[in-house]
């Protein structure tokens, strides 16, 4: 167990020793001196100062009832209280953990998300045991390195975003919160829609409104995400774009078409009013992959339309929210050196000529790497860079298809490069299965802390911590599992895999048996109710699909038929598009 900053540590047995109704706990020698040796029968959860967010109180409760019988009543006459309290001093959306008296906790933060990340420290630093609850032991001042720790929810495809149950996601999103999230951002992607009338449209903005509001009752900022030319389903055929060689949908409009820029306002500004009930603290613009234009008067789009939309876009914006920020996306810029050549050139020399008309700057890669571009400069206007890391897709498609894809290796090496340059940024993220890659990604945000010292924090709490050393090393193998063939992408989309042979590459010499014997020894250990949770589940289900179609040389059998069908039912998958269900011989 790790500590942000070093700091005495308290020994809360001596604390409350007089006055806590507790079992004198006996340890395993193997448990580390961090661990929690107070077991608590009874807890109360109150609130101290405006600012901690109304529900954090349910939250926590909830979060410790699910995981052992203390009971969590609220009331004054529990033997151990737990206060959860508001504190500016403590600067930096930063928390402090501190004994108050013999048997009372107090989470202080600087805001609604310094006292839910405290919360959530302090939630994982807990034990619990069928005998009870054992509090988390920490104590001391944590503030975050990185300002912006976002998390970015595609809701497309009928992906879990777009289809799983609303109460599902938005616990989901308190979970992210209590890791140390503070943004969460959203697209409202047009091209799915025939304007904002639509049926569906307003169903999506519900949903999306929805997840919002469920984030800023966490305490955490809301961000919407549009393209610089994005367009509905049944756009103006002849205000279209020219998509020759883009990744797009074929609806976008044209930039350099007064009419087009006219219609393109006018539908943000009715997608801004939209949102207004959770006012969005940020927008982000995109340039491509979806979107843009390569006709003459619009390319390079990077460099040249995109930033005659993006200038445009911003004061309808900020008419909707005055004190809201912009971010500046350059995802794909320079690209292909065909169709995107000149996008950053164009930028540095528009900034030459004005101020920017945004806050901050977003960039990424599809291979992870900073881009060529801010390999060799400084951010364009010196501007905050804010990172886009790629934590659903790498390597294994359909996205989630497989289970779990937890890559602390990859994301380490990524985070070294990226870490020293950006102020923050949001992950992409298609659905749950990239869980650990979520944790691990809040606390390179947080304090930049090894990917293996979060998992061994992440497996003791939401699965055991008799769990770690098997569940961190069959980790380890399923990630080289899937980098023994280099550049090989496991692609399977389903349907008759005998034609042609699936591409799943498979390599006889790997760790899938081991990896799916790691964690069968790990669930051994698990109480039931962790055996069953998707937690769990996504990560068994990838070493018994992976060990599967290792066993039969790569080719999908009748035994790997319910654990793919397991995974759809956890995901919510049942609708969803080839890219993100995860595969099954028949698709049907
Ligand atoms: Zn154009």
């Amino acid at each position: 167990m790790s500590t942000l900053l070093s700091v005495p540590r308290v020994s809360l047995r001596r604390a409350v020793a007089l006055t806590i109704a507790v079992a004198a706990c006996c340890l395993p020698a193997a448990v580390t001196a961090a661990t929690p040796d107070v077991v608590v029968t009874a807890v109360a959860i109150s609130r101290d100062g405006d600012r901690v967010p109304e529900l954090l109180e349910t939250i926590v409760a909830r979060r410790i009832a699910d995981r052992c019988p203390a009971k969590v009543d609220g009331s004054g006459s529990s033997a151990f209280t737990l206060i959860l309290a508001d504190d500016p001093t403590i600067g930096g959306e930063g928390y402090r953990i501190e004994d108050v008296g013999p048997g009372r906790v107090r989470i202080a933060g600087d805001g609604p998300s310094g006292v839910t990340a405290g919360a959530g420290r302090f939630l994982r630093d807990s034990r619990y045991g069928p005998d009870g609850f054992r509090p988390g032991r920490w104590r001391g001042t944590s503030r975050p390195s990185k300002p912006f720790r976002g998390m970015y929810f595609a809701s497309h495809f009928h992906n879990y975003y777009h289809d799983a149950p609303i109460p599902e996601i938005e616990r989901y999103v308190e979970d992210l919160a209590l890791w140390g999230f503070n943004t969460l951002t959203v697209w409202f992607d047009m091209h799915h829609f025939n304007g904002m009338a639509d049926p569906r449209a307003q169903e999506m903005v519900n949903r999306l409104c929805g997840l919002l509001g469920a984030a800023k009752r966490v305490g955490m900022r809301t961000s919407l995400s549009i393209l610089g030319n994005e367009a509905y389903a049944d756009s103006p055929r002849e205000l279209r774009a020219d998509v020759t060689g883009l990744w797009a949908f074929g609806v976008e409009l044209c930039a350099s078409k007064p009419a087009a820029v006219e219609r393109m306002l006018g539908w943000f500004d009715e997608e801004f009013a939209a949102f207004a009930a959770v006012k969005p603290d940020y927008l982000t613009i995109g340039p491509y992959d979806q979107g843009g234009c390569v006709c003459e008067g619009c390319r390079p789009w990077g460099g040249n339309g995109f930033l005659k939309m993006s200038r445009a876009i911003a004061p309808v914006f900020r008419r909707h929210s005055p004190d809201g920020k912009i971010i500046l996306a350059t995802w794909l810029f320079d690209f292909d050196r065909h169709v995107h050549k000149g996008d950053w050139d164009g930028l540095v020399r528009a900034l030459d000529k004005e101020p920017p008309w945004f806050d901050m700057i977003l960039a990424g890669t599809h291979n992870g790497r900073l881009s060529d571009y801010l390999q060799k400069h400084p951010v364009p206007g010196g501007l905050p860079l804010i990172g886009f890391p790629e934590i659903s897709m790498r390597g294994m498609t359909p996205w989630g298809g497989f289970g779990a894809n937890p890559e602390p290796a990859h994301l380490q090496g990524v985070w070294k490069e990226w870490g020293p340059r950006v102020v923050g940024g949001f992950p992409y993220s298609e659905g749950i299965y990239e869980d650990i890659n979520k944790a691990i990604v809040s606390q390179f945000y947080w304090s930049d802390r090894p990917a293996e010292e979060t998992i061994r924090e992440y497996v003791a709490y939401e699965y055991a911590p008799s769990a770690v050393e098997p569940v961190l090393e069959a980790i380890r193998l399923l990630e080289a599992i899937r980098l023994l063939e280099a550049n090989q992408e496991r692609s399977w989309k389903g349907g008759d895999f005998t034609l042609p042979r699936t591409s799943l590459v498979m390599s006889k010499d790997h760790g899938a048996a081991r990896a799916r014997k790691l964690l069968e020894e790990a669930e051994a250990g698990l109480p039931a109710a962790v055996r069953s949770s998707w937690r769990w589940r996504v990560l068994m289900l990838r070493g018994l699909i992976d060990d599967a179609l290792f066993a039969a040389d790569g080719v999908p059998t009748a035994a790997t038929d319910p654990l793919f069908a397991e995974l759809i039912r956890l995901h919510h998958a049942e609708n969803a598009e080839p890219d993100v269900r995860p595969p099954t011989r028949n698709p049907q």
